[in-house]
């Protein structure tokens, strides 16, 4: 496991291309292990780093509470076959005196960028020093964070950084809840109640394969489904254009359906494509 930059570096030098970058916040699941198969897949070497990002939180106690276990999630990568993990601390990915932020314009601002003012710059500053220090041919991300992949090819192509962004299908529980992180957080109840998340985004997918085409009504169909939980207090509901995650009024071609919902203090997003 490799701490520093200066040891990251030292242990790519020689490393097999092609490349393979897994960022993640660690707590790995089924979610981050099908990016890493994915990558192990068309990689020599799979670098998989664990950092949990205090840039890209805005509650300070969101960051706080954010579950770890490194011993655990070494143990998942040295199954998966992970060649390399690069778990540093936040003084080794910010030294002293950083004094440089990566904002992205306005594919970060609606959703997400809304809801967590300066998660985006986190996201995208981060991911700008991964990409810099493993100088991956690619690097893999989860479609379940779908504005966050937008964000990233942006970045990645304004920025002229050379690692090709491959996206991945959403890893979901056999009841439909997207696997996430935060999900170790929900009580017992709030567990049980989480999969509403889910059937909101298929009613409204229902819906729209029945011909709805106003999306309001998509949004109102989301909202439905989720009043019925009282446990579930929801953030957003949106039907955006799936290319600049604007608000539509009328669903003409392809569209993300997308919401976050929080249950107590843990806040999930979600969202499905349409067309
Ligand atoms: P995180 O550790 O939550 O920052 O996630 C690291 C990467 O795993 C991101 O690219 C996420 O989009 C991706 N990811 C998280 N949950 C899932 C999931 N359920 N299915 C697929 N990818 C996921």
């Amino acid at each position: 496991m490799l701490r520093t930059r200066r040891e990251l570096r030292d242990a790519l030098a020689g490393a097999a291309r092609p490349v393979g970058l897994v960022p993640t916040m660690g707590w790995l699941h089924g979610g981050h292990g099908s990016l890493i198969e994915r990558a192990r897949s068309e990689s020599s070497t799979v670098v998989v780093s664990i950092f949990v990002n205090p840039r890209q939180f805005g509650e300070a106690s969101d960051f706080t509470r954010y579950p770890r276990d490194e011993a655990r999630d070494l143990a998942i990568c040295a199954a998966a076959g992970v060649d390399l993990v690069f778990a540093p601390s936040v003084d080794e990915v910010y030294p002293p005196g950083f004094d440089t932020v990566v904002t992205v314009g306005a594919i970060a601002r609606p959703l997400e960028g809304a809801a967590r003012p300066g998660h985006f710059d986190g996201v995208a500053t981060v991911v700008a020093i991964l990409f810099a220090l493993v100088g991956a041919e690619r690097a893999y991300f989860g479609t379940k964070d779908a504005q966050q992949i937008r964000v990233i090819r942006r970045m990645a192509l304004d920025l002229a950084l050379p690692t090709e962004v491959i996206a991945c299908p959403t890893v979901r529980e056999p009841d439909g809840l997207a696997m996430s992180s935060r999900n170790a957080r929900l009580s017992r109840d709030a567990r049980a109640a989480a999969p509403v998340v889910r059937r909101a985004l298929l009613a409204a997918r229902a819906a729209w394969e029945a011909g709805e085409r106003s999306a309001e009504t998509l949004r109102a169909t989301m909202r439905a489904v989720l009043a019925a939980e009282p446990l579930a207090d929801v953030e957003y509901v949106s039907v955006a254009d799936d290319t600049t995650l604007e608000e539509l009024d009328a669903v003409e071609g392809p569209a993300l359906l997308s919401l976050a919902v929080r249950f107590g203090d843990v806040r999930l997003i979600d969202n499905e494509p349409l067309g």
